[in-house]
């Protein structure tokens, strides 16, 4: 079996190595060090958990230990996804170079530019980045990446889904075509592939296996509830959720509950606080100071439940998590193996609970083809039946909150591929009510749909997770967005939707609304809201997480 010492890694690294308590390389690490230490370009196949960020971080400490880093010119750098993951990689790299004099600077959204240019204006090693914060500062002139003579590209596939690609390709063509590059994806989709077939030159691949395949200390379960009705498919699988935990008891020392969409991750959240859990949620939109926050709280144990989005939670290196849930079935079957990976790593139990309805049956069986298992039944807990709510038809547009507490990105509490209620369910008009009850703003069609919006994918998670800085703001103007919802600078005279193209000559009858609106009805389902009122006040058998 390979060790450590047989990989000719710098005797400050090794020490490094022995002071983290390793005591043999991985599979990811056996295969990627000794062509990395060669300056040969490396592709791993492999995913979070194997330990492939010391795959990259110690043959780099090692390779860089000689040379110095020049001002604004970056020497390596390592491109990752999100900012968190960004965080972690900067995280390892303290670790591992911490017998060095290696200097680092993570440029991340949501950190000052000020202080990211002073790190670089006096030199660093290593840049950890995610691509679109590292084209800001390049296009801010602040940055050279002439210098760089190691490119690494974590979670490749991951960048695929958040659509990065372009901006990767970018970055290559601004580096040097004699730098080496160490790309790392968990999947090679084909444009993976083409990106690999372009700026990778003659590639050592190392392959490990995938994680599901592998990990038994995983117990997996799914429960599928059929709801009485399929507008209250959320609360029932809320309600599912909560008694799963409470079955589950102290074995749940601590869980991550994920969602497919950013809008039930806070509904989800807010749903489990409501019923006295310990629970927050983490998802790209949320400030990153809370983002941190939140994370460092999961980690040290003073937060129990962390509901998170995909894009949040992947790659997130906390050792010991007792179980994952499942409120969605993922839509994207590899995003199952990633999930339920958050638990039972380094050899610790974990449990992942799935729960299913009828309109999964496509989502789960992609993901039993692509784990080739059959994920195992179980019953709901004993006891479980759904609360008389979950049969009443909802409220308009959530079932859980009252207008009231709703925002306007939460609206809906449909799933992506769900079909919206025939047109004579949907009214006419949608009111949003602001956290302080003191707007009532009319919700156009065109905006509604932003509320059904699935977690990013696209370049509007590139937007999310990397925010551009000035002079162009895209995170700023989410946020503005979102706290003025609906105002339209063109309105029309009677405060209509302006006509585009007529500037000030409108004629009177295209301004007239033909619409019939519906007087705004308070709240249909008064009842439920009282009891989860009720609820708040008088949560029964939780308390005691808070
Ligand atoms: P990663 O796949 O990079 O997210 O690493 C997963 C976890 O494995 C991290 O907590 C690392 O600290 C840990 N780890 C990495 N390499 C080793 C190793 N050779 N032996 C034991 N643990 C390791």
């Amino acid at each position: 079996m390979t060790k450590f010492t047989d990989l000719k890694l710098d005797p400050a690294v090794l020490r490094a190595i022995a002071d983290a308590g390793y005591e043999t390389p991985t599979p990811i690490q056996a295969g990627a060090i000794p062509p990395a230490l060669e300056g040969k370009d490396v592709l791993g196949i492999a995913q979070t958990g194997t330990g492939k960020t010391a795959s990259f971080t110690l043959p780099m400490v090692t390779m860089l230990s000689k040379g110095r880093a020049r001002a604004r010119m970056p020497r390596s750098l390592v491109l990752c996804p999100t900012r968190e993951l960004a965080a972690q990689v900067a995280e390892n790299f303290d670790t591992y170079a911490k017998h060095t004099k290696l200097t680092k600077a993570l440029l991340i959204g949501g950190v000052s530019f000020g202080e990211q240019d002073k790190l670089i204006d006096r030199g660093v090693d290593v840049l950890i980045a995610t691509p679109g914060r590292l084209l800001d500062h390049f296009e801010r002139g602040k940055l050279l990446l002439t210098g760089v003579q190691i490119m690494v590209v974590d979670e490749a596939d991951r960048m695929l889904d958040m659509g990065f690609i372009p901006d990767i390709e970018r970055i290559f063509q601004l580096t040097p075509f004699t730098r080496q590059t160490l790309f790392f994806s968990a999947t090679m989709a084909p444009e993976i592939e083409r990106i690999t077939n372009t700026f990778l030159h003659a590639p050592a691949r190392i392959e490990v296996a995938r994680q599901a395949t592998t990990s038994e200390t995983i117990t997996q379960k799914l429960i599928q509830i059929t709801p009485p009705r399929r507008d209250q498919s959320a609360k029932a699988k809320r309600e599912l959720l909560r008694a799963i935990i409470k079955a589950e008891g102290e074995a749940c020392t601590n869980a991550i509950i994920f969602c497919n969409r950013k809008t039930d991750v806070d509904i989800v959240a807010k749903s489990l606080k409501t019923h006295g859990f310990n629970a927050a949620p983490i998802h790209g939109d949320l400030d990153q100071s809370l983002r941190t926050k939140t994370l460092d709280a999961f980690r040290d144990g003073s937060l129990r439940l962390l509901i998170a989005s995909d894009v949040a939670a992947r790659g997130l290196d906390i050792p010991a998590v007792s179980h994952v849930f499942n409120y969605d079935l993922p839509s994207h079957a590899e995003d199952y193996v990633h999930r339920i990976g958050r638990t039972g790593r380094a050899g610790r139990l974990g449990t992942a609970y799935s729960i299913g309805t009828p309109a999964d049956a496509k989502y789960l069986a992609a993901i039993e083809a692509l784990v080739k298992q059959e994920i195992p039944r179980a019953d709901p807990p004993e006891g479980f039946t759904l609360s008389d709510a979950a049969h009443r038809e909802p409220r308009k547009y959530d079932d859980d909150k009252g207008p009231r507490s709703r925002s306007p990105r939460s609206r809906s509490g449909r799933g992506r591929d769900e079909k919206r209620p025939p047109r004579e369910d949907r009214a006419p008009v949608i009111v949003a009510v602001e956290e302080d009850d003191s707007h009532i703003v009319e919700v156009p069609e065109a905006k509604r749909s932003e509320g059904r919006r699935p977690e990013p994918r696209h370049s509007e998670a590139r937007r999310a997770e990397s925010p551009r800085p000035e002079p162009i703001r895209p995170e700023s103007g989410r946020d503005e967005r979102r706290s003025e919802p609906y105002r339209d600078s063109r309105r029309s005279r009677d405060g209509g939707p302006a006509v585009v193209g007529m500037g000030d000559h409108v004629p009177d009858f295209l301004l007239r609304s033909f619409r019939t609106t519906k007087p705004v009805i308070e709240d249909k389902d008064t009842e439920a809201e009282e009891s989860t009122e009720a609820e708040v006040q008088n949560p029964v058998e939780e308390t005691s997480e808070n």
